[in-house]
Order: structure tokens, then C-alpha cells, then sequence
């Protein structure tokens, strides 16, 4: 991509209404713009790394053996007035009524409108576990959207639903949701720390939050110290194995919920908990029957018997991520974007746009580079040489290559990792060894 014909529009001011450090470097970085309170566009440069943390949200979901599909946002009202369930999600519940006087909602989360999926198609115990996901907006009209993506109403999650025969196989699948988020997070380049957490207006039994420990965090947790130095091994697993042990073992070190964590009951002697700030990134419930009881959801077992199902129902706030993941990510002159989610691999800089050398030598790597299948964005710009780099260094490409008059002469360019600030000037040639390979 050429920023000359990219819709990438930077701010070199720091946006008066952004509170936080992620909110206002992706307003800076024009990856997003605001529509209204707690509702925004993605730009070309947010949706990029928004679709980019969807896809690995994916791969892992479908490794760990769930199915994607595709609820709607609008969903009847009637779903929910008949469950009793319509005032649970109070005022944040946006209702609309359409041209017929139907009673229509933008869903805030789509419980019981998968189990009305469900109990329509599934009748026989022999079609069980039942995984299933999507990935959809949803609206939820929060008192106080704030901190950009962090807190809106309108956000990207990532839902999951499973059906269990009981309670016995519900934790099974609940402990492979429980896995897969572990290496999402991993994968996003994060440290993700499983909570024990309140339910809130979803319920169910068993639940826990997944955090991320920032300082502009809105959550707070209290947890075990040493928590935040624990490494926790994935990749020895796989999801046939009996995956209690790994469960446990995360569990079993203390962390709690500000409202879930009990002083006087806590097992950790004081000086070795910490009470610290963190985002919430997902968070896994199991139902037990909550919603199956009530919509009749059932199967028939092998002895002919009605049973009713067990649930489990899974998030991940994919628009939250990208400003959790800036938090987590940035150094004073921007955001530093772990290679995985980095909405191209590399920034191919021209200082010098109407120099032939500069000219013929970044338009070379540029081929090569996208022939090879690197993702690259080329500065080709008349922009002045210090905005330029600045701007590379707001954006957080992993790579940085500059190409100025000097160098391309003996087709010597400079190569800066973003992440260590580290550059050297290297042949055009060893460029190409170094990101192709
Ligand atoms: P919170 O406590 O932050 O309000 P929640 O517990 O109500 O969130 P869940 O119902 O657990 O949220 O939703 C699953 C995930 O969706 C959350 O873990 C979070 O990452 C994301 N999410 C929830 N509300 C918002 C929001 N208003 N803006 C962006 N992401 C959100
Ligand atoms: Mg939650």
C-alpha cells in the first residue's frame, strides 16, 4: 500500500476529548473516527488490526472445535419478555420498534436466541456437545462510554455457546474455552490472568473474567503476587487430553474480582496479594440450565428420558483489544504493535521522493517485498523527512526501512525494529534476506 493513495488521517495534536493513552493514539494514528458517544468508524488502518485479532480469535475458536456462524444484531424482544428476562440488561438495552409495532432490540449478547436455534434443531443426545460461535457487533447503551473502543456501545465480540448433556461434560467444554483463550491471549501478545469474577446480568454458576494488567485499566483485581511472573505452558497440549490439570494449575493461584474478593476469607497472606488495575479482555460462564430450563431446551437421552441441557457461554471483546493491546504496547513516540496483529509487517520509507536513486531503489524493495507476500506500507509522500518518520513511529510497524539519497546511491538503506529502536544500515539486498528469508 502507498500512503499516497491510503485514507490515513494522522493528528499531530493530541485529541482534547481522549482520556487515555489508547484512545488517543488511535485517534492520532487515524485508526478510528468518532460517530457518536461510544459509537465509531473504523478507518482503514483500525479495521486492519481489528480483523487482524478477529482472525486469530478464529483460528482459535475453530482449533478448539467450535463452529462459526452468524447470528443477527436485531433480534425480537419477544425472546426475552417471554423469558422475564427483558429488564435484566436494564437501560443498556437499546429497543427499537419497527413500521408493524414489533418490538425489536439490538442484542447485547445472544444467549437466548442461540438456545431458540438450538432447541429447534437439536432434539437427540446423540448430537451432543454443541459448540458454536460468531462474531458481531453489539450495542449496549453504557451510562458513561468512555476510553474509545475500551467502554462503547457499539463493540466487536466474539460469542460462544455450548450444550452439554450435563454438568460433568459442560466442564470438559468449558475447560477447552478456558484453553483456547489462553492461547488467543498468547498469541495477541498478551499475559492474560484468569479471575474468578461475578456473573452480572448473564449468570450461571461458574465464571471467570480474563484481564490484562494496565495501569488505565477500569477493572481491579486482587491477586496472588506471583501470579504475574507465572509462564503457563500451552503448546504441550491438545484439546483430546484431559485439560483439568492445566485448568487447575491456573486456577489455583488467588485471583479475584474487586466485588468477588472476600479479605477476610482469602487463603494469600497479605504482603503476598496486590491489588491491581486491569481490562477485562473475555470472559467464559457456565450456565448450567439457565436458559435451557426456561426455553425448553432438551434432548433425548439413550433410555428415551428428556433431558434438559447444559450451557456454557463464552466473549472476547475484540474492539475492546485494540485498545487494551495499545495500553499494554506503546512507548512515548507510539504504539509498538506485536508482529501478529500489525496492520503491515513493514514501513518502507522514501525521504527523498523526487531523488532517481531514492525513487528507483524504494519502489525495488517495495516490489519485492509484496511479490514475496510481506505487507508493507511505502511513504511515498512529499511529506517533510521528520513528519514522516514520526508518523511510521505513531503507526508501530514492526519494521522500518529508510531509504534516503545518500544511502541509495550504493543501495545502502536503514533498518529499524520498532520495538527495540534498533537500526543499521544494511544492503538492499540483505533487506530482502531479513524479511523475506
Ligand atoms: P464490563 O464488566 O467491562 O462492562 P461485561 O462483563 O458486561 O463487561 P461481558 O458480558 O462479559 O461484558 O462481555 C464479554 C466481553 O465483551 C467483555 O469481556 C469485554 O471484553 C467486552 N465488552 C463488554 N462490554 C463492552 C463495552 N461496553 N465496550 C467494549 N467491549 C465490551
Ligand atoms: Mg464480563
Amino acid at each position: 500500500m502507498r500512503v499516497s493513495s491510503y485514507f490515513l488521517p494522522t493528528l499531530k495534536n493530541t485529541p482534547r476529548e481522549a482520556d487515555i493513552l489508547s484512545h488517543r493514539l488511535m485517534l492520532r494514528a487515524g485508526m478510528m473516527q468518532q460517530s457518536s458517544a461510544g459509537i465509531y468508524s473504523w478507518l482503514p488502518l483500525g479495521l486492519k488490526v481489528l480483523k487482524r485479532i478477529e482472525q486469530i480469535v478464529r483460528e482459535e475458536q475453530n482449533a478448539a472445535g467450535w463452529n462459526e456462524m452468524l447470528m443477527p444484531t436485531i433480534q425480537p424482544a419477544e425472546l426475552w419478555y417471554k423469558n422475564n428476562c427483558y429488564n435484566d440488561y436494564g437501560r443498556e438495552m437499546l429497543c427499537i420498534t419497527d413500521r408493524h409495532k414489533h418490538n425489536m432490540l439490538y442484542g447485547p449478547t445472544n444467549e437466548w436466541q442461540i438456545t431458540d436455534i438450538f432447541r429447534n434443531h437439536v432434539h437427540s443426545y446423540k448430537k451432543l456437545p454443541n459448540r458454536l460461535y460468531h462474531i458481531q457487533w453489539k450495542f449496549r447503551d453504557e451510562v458513561r462510554p468512555r476510553f474509545g473502543v475500551m467502554r462503547s456501545r457499539e463493540f466487536l465480540m466474539k460469542d460462544a455457546y455450548s450444550f452439554d448433556i450435563d454438568k460433568e461434560a459442560a466442564k470438559i467444554t468449558y475447560n477447552r474455552q478456558f484453553m483456547a483463550y489462553l492461547r488467543t491471549f498468547n498469541r495477541l501478545g498478551l499475559k492474560a490472568i484468569p479471575v474468578n469474577a461475578d456473573s452480572g446480568p448473564i449468570g450461571g454458576e461458574m465464571n471467570h473474567e480474563f484481564v490484562i494488567l494496565a495501569d488505565n485499566g477500569e477493572s481491579e483485581i486482587f491477586c496472588q503476587k506471583d501470579w504475574i511472573d507465572t509462564e503457563v505452558t500451552l503448546d504441550k497440549f491438545d484439546y483430546n487430553d484431559n485439560l483439568q490439570p492445566i485448568v487447575d494449575c491456573c486456577l489455583k493461584r488467588y485471583a479475584a474480582t474487586k466485588t468477588k474478593h472476600d479479605p477476610i476469607n482469602c487463603p494469600i497472606e497479605a504482603d503476598n496479594l496486590i491489588n491491581i488495575r486491569c481490562i477485562e479482555v473475555g470472559h467464559v460462564f457456565y450456565l448450567g440450565t439457565k436458559y435451557s430450563e426456561p426455553m425448553g431446551a432438551k434432548v433425548t437421552c439413550a433410555d428415551g428420558r428428556k433431558k434438559v441441557v447444559h450451557m456454557g457461554s463464552y466473549g472476547i471483546g475484540i474492539s475492546r483489544l485494540v485498545g487494551a493491546i495499545i495500553e499494554a504496547c506503546n512507548d512515548k513516540n507510539g504504539i509498538v504493535w506485536p508482529e501478529e496483529i500489525a496492520p503491515f509487517h513493514v514501513g518502507l520509507i522514501n525521504l527523498s521522493v523526487d531523488d532517481t536513486n531514492c525513487h528507483a531503489t524504494t519502489e525495488d524493495i517495495y516490489a519485492k517485498l509484496c511479490s514475496a507476500g510481506v505487507e508493507v506500507l511505502m511513504d511515498d509522500s512529499y511529506y517533510r523527512s521528520g513528519a514522516k518518520l514520526a508518523i511510521m513511529d505513531l503507526i508501530g510497524l514492526p519494521w522500518q526501512i529508510v531509504v534516503s539519497p545518500r544511502g541509495a546511491v550504493n543501495k545502502i538503506v536503514e533498518i529499524k525494529n520498532r520495538k527495540t529502536g534498533k537500526h543499521e544500515e544494511i544492503s538492499v539486498e540483505e533487506v530482502l534476506t531479513r524479511l523475506v528469508g
